[in-house]
């Protein structure tokens, strides 16, 4: 195989793809956007954008620049959802719609949804725990337990009444980057015995927890399950600071996982970061 100098390289990348595309180091870099709540936008090691559990116009810790115009997350590849609650559906079925891509959640939540018409079935797919797909390029997505509950609340046009429909039952997920990093966003959940299965099993890098409380664990709680059972390589603290239910705090989650050697993430809403590699 003939060598290529890098500069060469560079100047016929340069002149293959145009001077923006140019892709850096930075560029593989996968990264963070904490949309407020259980919300996150992940860019994958090929800049591939998927959104999670979006709570974007309704969600009053979500940017501002989102909330006017939801087409300024820039091209999402994937949505997930963890379960129908609306803090975290939230924007979910608007984002798929307005990039045409497909809405991945839990079976039970996406039936209901499309047999009431809020998204077409071809903008869907379901799957259920243990289900792994692999939705867009290099990136595996697997659902896994997660303690909680799941219901949709509709707005039914001919009555203009609520009404509540049963959602199935919520899920986390083990998202895994195109070079084998995996992320364990949990969604809404309570401690449970599996967390350390789950843990042991797929032994993810970076686990994203709620720690608010009242509807999900607490710091204390989150805490024990990732010193004693989950052990990741880093942990980053979610769905607080968005609810006045739920009052847990960063300050009590870091002061709760002093002693261990998992590192505490802290993102403030609207912040990008890059995911540390170690
Ligand atoms: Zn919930």
């Amino acid at each position: 195989m003939q060598k290529i100098g890098f500069k060469k390289l560079t100047l016929t990348l340069i002149g293959l793809m145009g001077l923006q595309a140019l892709p850096s180091l930075a560029d593989n870099q996968p990264e963070l956007l904490w949309l407020g709540q259980a919300g996150y936008r992940i860019k994958t090691t090929t800049n591939q954008n998927i959104i999670i559990d979006p709570w974007i116009l309704g969600g009053p810790k979500a940017p501002a620049e989102f909330k006017k115009d939801l087409s300024a997350l820039g091209k999402i590849d994937l949505v997930l959802v963890t379960h129908a609650h609306v803090d975290h559906l939230g924007d979910s079925v608007a984002i798929a719609k307005l990039n045409n891509v497909k809405m991945y959640g839990p079976a039970d939540m996406i039936t209901p949804l499309v047999t009431l018409g809020e998204i077409p079935a071809e903008l869907t797919h379901r799957f259920n725990k243990s289900g792994t797909q692999s939705p867009i390029p290099g990136i595996k997505v697997t659902p896994v337990k997660a303690e909680h509950s799941s219901l949709i609340v509709w707005k039914n046009p001919t009555t203009n009444k609520l009404e509540s429909h049963p959602a199935g039952e919520p899920v986390g997920y083990i998202i895994e980057l195109e070079n084998g990093f995996k992320i364990w966003h949990m969604g809404d959940t309570g401690l449970f015995g599996d967390m350390k299965f789950i843990g042991e099993y797929y032994k993810p890098d970076l686990v994203m927890i709620p720690i608010g409380g009242n509807f999900t664990t607490g710091p204390v709680d989150a805490a024990f399950a990732i010193k004693n059972w989950i052990k990741p390589k880093m942990v980053l603290p979610m769905h607080y600071n968005s609810n006045p239910m739920a009052k847990g705090t960063f300050a009590e989650f870091a002061e709760a996982m002093k002693g261990s050697s998992v590192k505490v993430l802290q993102m403030t809403e609207g912040q990008i970061m890059a995911i540390p590699k170690e």
